[in-house]
């Protein structure tokens, strides 16, 4: 009996310090970002994980990461014997500033993935999804309170026949022009609680609880594609998300 009452009450306070830990985590990285960007004359480095298109600016600083990746998950959108390993997250340009892959794990994230964070779209990546362009310096970022970076996500865990896991890309949850969910690589998270941990260009962090259910649903992964349309539908955190998503500028 006494049990009974106390275990939920156990698991609860587990979870709670789990997610201190993810908060802690994303504060590490958003500072990480921040001394980048001051060592690189503002420049942030690129929210994209892979190694096939280079950075606009670019000039080969990094040796074995030209492209400047927070993390470099190897080449190609597909399966490498690089993405989803440790030397992954050594080789991206973050990891000088942080020098502990324990980091890249939200303690509450029980796939089997090396890394649970992800950067937003819009600071950074080199592809210009949807005619928009991307911040390639701090400088540019107007209202940092408001422009998130650092997200607890949601990764893609297709597998290729050997176990590999492919494209662990960066954050695009939702369709700018449509205003509806993606499918992407990159999702969002609702694992504490259904709650998610975030860091923002003026560093500081915060933890969003997702207000409509249906949002939960879809970063818990209980939703196809089929469904987006109708989930998105006057959904409220949709408005919210693109606003601390929104890039440099629209086409
Ligand atoms: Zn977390």
């Amino acid at each position: 009996m006494l049990m009974s009452i106390m275990l939920p009450s156990l698991r609860r306070a587990k979870e709670q310090a789990r997610q201190v830990v993810c908060l802690s985590n994303v504060r590490q990285f958003i500072t990480a970002w921040s001394t980048y960007a001051m060592e690189y004359n503002e420049r942030i480095c690129s929210s994209y994980t892979h190694l096939n298109q280079p950075n606009p600016w670019d000039d080969g600083h990094v040796p074995g990461n030209r492209f400047n990746n927070w993390v470099a998950d190897g080449p190609g959108v597909g399966f490498n014997p690089v993405c989803n390993t440790e030397q992954a997250l050594r080789d991206g340009v973050l990891f000088d500033f942080v020098q502990t892959v324990d980091l890249y794990r939200c303690p509450s994230d029980h796939r089997r993935l090396v890394r649970s964070y992800s950067i937003a779209h819009a600071m950074g990546c080199p592809h210009n999804y949807e005619g928009e362009r991307t911040y390639t310096t701090s400088l540019e970022v107007r209202s940092p309170s408001e422009r998130m970076v650092f997200v607890d996500a949601r990764a893609g865990t297709t597998r290729g026949p050997d176990g590999t896991v492919g494209h662990l890309g960066c954050f695009t949850p939702v369709n700018t022009v449509s205003d509806e969910w993606l499918g992407g690589a990159v999702q969002l998270s609702a694992r504490h609680d259904g709650q998610c941990n975030m860091a923002f260009a003026d560093l500081h962090v915060d933890r969003w609880r997702w207000r409509d259910p249906r949002t939960v649903d879809y970063a818990l992964g209980n939703m196809g594609f089929s469904e987006f349309q109708a989930a998105s539908h006057e959904n409220i955190d949709l408005p919210r998300l693109k606003e601390i998503l929104r890039p440099a500028t629209f086409r």
